[in-house]
């Protein structure tokens, strides 16, 4: 593994702020006056019922849709009107989207050969993501030869070879059996220990939640309901809906 490229990403820390971002479908507002701020290097989740907005939420912050009013910040920088691709994010989906057709090398490469980076650079930055994600053995293997948390890897492998200041997991391990959620919560975390990035992470697993986060965003119905540290939101909720998503009721 090369050590210098992992302190480089150290060091790319950035920061996001959301500033009264609101959006609507038609008439429906499912995201209302949301206001949060996020340091550079945290591991953030939001939790909330199904239907409250968490994946709209990712979908704002990537630039997949745009927002009806507000402003998104990243590294300090305005990037509302930005787009997706120049806001220095990369999106893990639940399904992983991956070409059958293609090896785990292609896959991952893909997007960097499409956005015209040159073969040596493709084959490096693969190199290193199979490094980190312990992929090596299977580049030429095609996805329906992998298992499946081999495959939510390669997915993420495909985040990781872009660079980005900033990763968004949309319930990245819904998809897999109990016990590989459990080694794939893990390998979450190592990875943000290793690559040191801003993480924003939804699930509706309160293990997940609890044991990855530095910071858990509640939501509910658009809005955040209370933003704290994992004991904070479990030893002291604002509400019985905190409670009751988090810890215990008050
Ligand atoms: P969650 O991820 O928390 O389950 P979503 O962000 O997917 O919630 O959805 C929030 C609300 O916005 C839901 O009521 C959903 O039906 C609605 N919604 C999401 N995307 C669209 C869309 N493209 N058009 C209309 N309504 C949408
Ligand atoms: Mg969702």
């Amino acid at each position: 593994m090369n050590e210098q490229v992992n302190l480089q990403r150290i060091q790319r820390q950035a920061g996001l702020c959301l500033r009264r971002v609101s959006k609507s479908f038609g008439s429906v507002e499912v995201i209302r006056d949301v206001d949060l701020d996020i340091e550079g290097g945290e591991f953030v989740v939001f939790v909330g019922p199904s239907g409250c907005g968490k994946s709209t939420l990712l979908r704002l912050i990537a630039g997949l849709e745009e927002v009806t009013s507000g402003d998104v910040l990243i590294a300090g920088k305005d990037v509302t009107e930005e787009d997706p691709s120049d806001r220095g994010i990369a999106m893990v989906f639940q399904t992983y989207a991956l070409y059958p057709h293609m090896t785990v090398a292609q896959n991952m490469g893909f997007g960097l050969k499409v956005a015209g980076r040159s073969k040596t650079e493709v084959e490096e930055k693969v190199g290193q993501a199979a490094d980190v994600l312990q992929l090596n053995d299977y580049l030429d293997r095609r996805p329906g030869q992998l298992s499946g948390g081999q495959r939510q890897r390669v997915a993420i492998g495909r985040a990781i070879v872009r660079d980005p200041d900033v990763f968004l997991f949309d319930e990245p391990l819904s998809n897999l059996d109990a016990e590989l959620r459990v080694d794939m919560r893990i390998e979450i975390a190592r990875l943000h220990q290793k690559l040191g990035n801003t993480m924003i992470y939804v699930t509706h697993d309160q293990t997940e939640a609890m044991t990855l986060a530095d910071k858990i965003v509640v939501l509910r119905a658009g809005r955040i309901e209370q933003v704290g540290s994992p004991s904070t939101l479990y030893d002291d909720p604002d509400n019985m809906f905190v409670g009751g998503f988090i810890g215990s009721p008050k």
